[in-house]
């Protein structure tokens, strides 16, 4: 059978890439079999979606709130029965289990609920009578065309955290989705379209590095929204800047959960197999690093070997797996060699998931859950972003010791405290360098009405994702001064500045 290529979708409908374009293999990970192609976007119909996306500017700007709350709930209503097929979808080309995919469609449809609110979150403000006859007021104003660039982790969630606020403050939105898994882009654009968003409003392309070069020094490109590595997050923000974008541009993690000695032994280790081995550890918010106080670290590691031990892991389509593959072989033997350095780097490897594979999946890009202890700063797997289902164990004497460790660490994304002390709860809360914090709760992630974001290597730029922070990026504020008078009342202009208070009769 002949192996399909994914479109672009531009215009409001779906576009064959040119033939010419550069191919990439789109695998189900599960099986190791090449499901589709994906064709990276020539420069001509790149610059088709973003002029489409420009067009489509000036209409959707300036559509009433009303009409543009109208999609959004109409958008909100398709997704939500939509919730199955698109899980399947990112099973098949990401390999997380299928409740999980589902989860991440559950997530992205919190965002645009907020963004349904849109209404509300525009309000102006309005001050009047600051000096005699004269009012100010002001009100936030669309960008113009937007851009998102997300990674393989995510592909419903993460333009989900760009695209609804995007387009609810009245800009246009061109997605590049991860050509590892593109076709849950296409499938929401088919969507908003059914939702009655106007053509052109959101675009996808599919491509890779070279899309994202001419997307970063596009003239009507007003803004990039970026998600994905640390190194890619900083080359993003330092060309996009450089060209008069707004971009906000979130990095990898290494993330840390802390376990004290007055914690729920067993709640924390099985808070910690589920957040370091939940969809293969591929979560920018998953745990990579147990951080225990000496005197419970043997009890620990032990609990959460066996836990991880019961991790069911198998295609994602199978009912009760826990945990699926990995995004693509690549990722896996890098998985798998970091395993190999922490052992030469006279690490402990408390359990070894390398070369696990199902039975009967044994082309499929799997590894088993690891559990390494008597890891340290220094070690590549502590200092490099595993991204896969490795816990690594760090023993520390103290709290203290704990927040530097996790303040010396380049990445500051999330981090998990087990305790059932209020005192070290608040000294972590209050100490540590990073973004999102869990006291007792593993992955720490958001609701949509508070922004999303991490610290230092974790996010590149000022401003959080979704949430107020993301309705304030994706608009610019404008503030009115105005004085109306009869023509009788006319009165001479000043030459001088003055405070409210001193020109105030
Ligand atoms: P990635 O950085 O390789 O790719 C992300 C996007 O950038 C993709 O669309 C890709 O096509 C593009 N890209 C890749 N290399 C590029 C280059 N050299 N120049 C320009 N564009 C390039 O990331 P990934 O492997 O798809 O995703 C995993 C990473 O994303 C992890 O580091 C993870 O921590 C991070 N992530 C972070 C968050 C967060 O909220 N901070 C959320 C999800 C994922």
């Amino acid at each position: 059978m002949a192996v399909p290529v994914i479109p672009h979708f531009i215009n409001g409908q779906r576009v064959a890439p040119h033939p010419d374009g550069v191919t990439s293999d789109v695998f189900n990970p599960a099986t190791g079999e090449v499901v589709a192609h994906v064709k990276a976007a020539r420069t001509e119909e790149l610059n088709t979606a973003v002029e489409g996306a420009a067009e489509a500017f000036t209409s959707w700007s300036r559509m009433s709130l009303g009409r543009r709350t109208a999609v959004l709930f109409a958008f909100r209503e398709l997704l939500k029965k939509a919730t199955d097929d698109l899980a399947a979808l990112v099973v098949r080309e990401h390999g997380k289990v299928l409740d999980d995919a589902r989860g991440e469609v559950g997530r992205g449809l919190d965002v645009v609920e907020f963004a349904c609110g849109i209404p509300e979150l525009l309000k102006g403000e309005y001050s009047p009578q600051v000096s005699t006859d004269l009012d100010v007021y002001s009100f936030r104003e669309p960008l113009g065309v937007v851009a998102g660039i997300t990674p393989f982790n995510f592909p419903v969630m993460v333009p989900l955290w760009m695209a609804p606020l995007a387009i609810a403050t009245g800009n246009t939105f061109v997605l590049k989705p991860s050509k590892q898994d593109p076709s849950a882009a296409v499938f929401m654009a088919e969507l908003w379209k059914e939702a009655g968003l106007p053509d052109g409003v959101f675009q996808v392309i599919q491509g890779g590095r070279a899309n994202i070069s001419e997307l970063l020094v596009h003239p009507d490109v007003q803004a990039i929204s970026f998600v994905g590595s640390t190194s890619v997050a900083k080359h993003i923000h330092q060309v996009g800047t450089a060209h008069g974008k707004r971009v906000q541009a979130l990095g990898g993690a290494k993330n840390h959960g802390v376990v004290l000695p007055d914690a729920d032994p067993n709640f924390a280790a099985s808070s910690m197999v589920a957040a370091a081995f939940g969809a293969a550890g591929e979560r920018c918010m998953a745990i990579a690093t147990a951080v225990v106080l000496d005197e419970i670290a043997d009890d620990f590691v032990a609990s959460v070997v066996a836990g991880a031990r019961k991790v069911k892991v198998a295609d994602g389509m199978t009912p009760g797996a826990d945990m699926g593959a990995i995004i693509s072989r690549a990722a896996r033997d890098r998985i798998e060699a970091t395993i190999g350095s922490a052992e030469s780097d006279g690490a402990v490897i408390a359990l070894d998931g390398r070369g696990w594979r199902p039975a009967d999946l044994q082309d499929g890009f799997f590894t088993g859950p690891t559990v390494i202890d008597r890891v340290r700063p220094g070690m590549r797997a502590y200092d490099e972003e595993i991204f896969g289902p490795v816990l690594t164990v760090v023993r520390v004497k103290d709290l203290d010791e704990a927040i530097s460790l996790i303040n010396a660490n380049p990445y500051g994304n999330g981090a998990a405290l087990f305790t059932s002390s209020g005192e070290a709860a608040r000294r972590f809360a209050r100490g540590i360098d990073v973004g999102m914090i869990g006291v007792n709760v593993p992955i720490p992630v958001p609701v949509a009405y508070h922004s999303f974001g991490g610290w230092k290597d974790s996010l590149i730029g000022e401003s959080h994702i979704y949430g107020p922070e993301g309705v304030a990026f994706y608009t610019k504020a404008k503030v009115v001064t105005q004085r109306w008078l009869r023509p009788s009342e006319g009165a001479a202009a000043s030459f001088h500045f003055a405070g409210a208070s001193s020109s105030a009769t």
